[in-house]
């Protein structure tokens, strides 16, 4: 039997416990909504990267990756409207000094009604944030009669726009210095490579720039483990068009993506879209991907149509041109398309969400109590190609030569996939802790080894044993990574 519902507290102690993922600074009482991966959280992101760079760049002709720095002009987030916008609407409580960003409260409220009146209430807040109507956000606060969860009044403050951006100096001298930002996006590092890419790279539209990075954000109420961080990792993908074909392009990412999400093998259901009512200021059409976290459906990705929002900006702000020239002929005139500030469709996915989402679906308690014994198991059910270890290899005994054999076969398989050796401990207990790490498989060495170069293999999830060839131990791990 397993259980998955309502594990977050069990999650997060779980990834500390193992070695997956610690608050930052712990030994200084931590830094909130900061967090550091740790030996197998590391392998875990980075297995992710991997298969999120594998489709979006190696598998499509027109995509290409870049590493833009974090360090950016200042006047780029003046382009980009961050300056002015990149704000959200927060309320604070006179008695107990705590901020709130308006919709998380007015969510946090709803979670505890029922859930007609919830969808009402939320459709309500939805429509005043889509007017940035302040006064009423702040009324329906009152008049629902939602309380402060820590000083328990309702003594509120007017609702009021908080920047997100974190800033800081550039320069050694405070009267040289220059306000610079901490990017809140990884996306202006590449809307403003958009040329340099497009002209070194020989790039025809349709065509896509992929980056993975670090993106900072002043959280007011930072909450959800990795769900909701200050610093965090991006995978965002640009995706440059012909003006008119942003629609069909925006339908294309959306299959696509949830394709993605699918192939992590995670299930229809435990995924929704959500349109985004109040759309951002350079968006013609934006859906979130939202999965069914420990704590309810959240956004896991967002998919935007930016319109040629941001490269116009930046034309107009940095005084270059941001135009492509389009040879392709318009079957409408017969004329080349000419000369044109190509569209947006953004794909963005929150890497640390995604960690989050891979460990609540594959955390697993399995009771394996039998009339005898009283027993049970913790397992991550990683899909294979993402788990940190692919292999354990483990012999029996450290003695009797088994240890030799073990290393070799460690070597052996080493250059292929990230394996595991371990002598210490019983069988039993070393097959346990693999499973608590999400090892798919374990071999274990023995004394039949040396007469035969036969291992038994044990497999993660349905716990079955074999035995197989020494020889035969890479091939098969090598076919269930595909
Ligand atoms: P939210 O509404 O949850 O604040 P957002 O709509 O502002 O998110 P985007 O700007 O669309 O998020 O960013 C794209 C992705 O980056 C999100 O789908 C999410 O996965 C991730 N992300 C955004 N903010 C954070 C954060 N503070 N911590 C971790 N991941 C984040």
């Amino acid at each position: 039997m397993s259980t998955n519902q309502n594990n977050l507290p069990a999650i997060i102690s779980h990834c500390k416990e193992y070695g997956f993922i610690f608050p930052s600074s712990e030994i200084y009482d931590g830094l909130s909504a900061v967090y550091d991966y740790g030996q197998w959280g590391v392998e875990l992101k980075k297995n992710i990267k991997d298969l999120w760079w594998k489709s979006m760049v190696y598998m499509h002709e027109n995509i290409v990756g870049i590493d833009s720095a974090i360090f950016m002009h200042p006047t780029i987030w003046k382009a980009s409207g961050h300056v002015d916008n990149f704000s959200d609407p927060m309320i604070d409580n006179l008695d107990s000094k705590k901020r709130y960003r308006v919709d998380h409260l007015i969510e946090g409220f709803v979670e505890n009604l029922d859930a007609e009146k919830g969808a009402q209430i939320i459709a309500d807040m939805e429509l005043l944030l889509s007017k940035d109507d302040f006064d009423g956000l702040k009324n329906l606060i009152v008049n629902l009669g939602i309380k402060c969860p820590v000083s328990n009044t309702c003594n509120w403050t007017n609702v009021r726009q908080f920047n997100l951006m974190f800033s800081t100096q550039l320069g050694s001298v405070a009267e040289e210095s220059d306000t610079i930002y901490l990017r809140p996006e990884t996306a202006q590092g590449i809307f403003v490579n958009f040329l340099n890419v497009q002209k070194t790279g020989r790039m025809k539209i349709p065509f896509g720039i992929a980056q993975i990075g670090k993106a900072f954000r002043n959280e007011i109420v930072a909450r959800g483990f990795i769900f909701r961080m200050r610093e965090f990792e991006q995978m965002e993908m640009q995706f440059f068009v012909r003006p008119g074909t942003q629609k069909e392009w925006y339908e294309h990412w959306k299959e696509t993506r949830m394709k993605w999400h699918l192939a992590l093998g995670i299930p229809q259901e435990k995924y929704r879209f959500h349109d985004h009512v109040k759309l951002a200021h350079y968006a013609d059409a934006a859906c979130d991907i939202e999965y069914d976290f420990p704590m309810g459906f959240k956004e896991v990705e967002g998919i935007h149509s930016r319109t040629d929002f941001d490269l116009t900006q930046h034309q107009l702000y940095s005084k270059k041109k941001m135009q492509y020239f389009d040879n392709d002929i318009d079957e409408a005139t017969g004329k080349a398309y000419g000369n044109y500030i190509p569209y947006v469709i953004e794909t963005s996915i929150g890497l640390d969400r995604t960690i989050l989402m891979v460990l609540s679906e594959a955390y697993t308690e399995e009771d394996l109590s039998t009339a005898e014994k009283q027993d049970s198991r913790v397992v991550l059910k990683f899909p294979i190609k993402i788990a940190p270890i692919k292999l354990a290899i483990l012999p029996l005994m450290k003695k009797d030569g088994l240890a030799e054999i073990a290393k070799e076969l460690m070597q052996s398989c080493s250059e292929h996939f990230f394996c595991f050796y371990e002598e210490k401990d019983s069988i039993g207990k070393r097959y346990r802790r693999m499973d608590a790490l999400g090892t798919p498989f374990c071999v274990t060495i023995d004394h039949q080894t040396k007469e035969d170069g036969t291992v038994t293999i044990r497999y993660r999830d349905s716990m079955e044993q074999e035995r197989i060839h020494m020889n035969d131990v890479k091939e098969v791990v090598m076919k269930a990574m595909l």
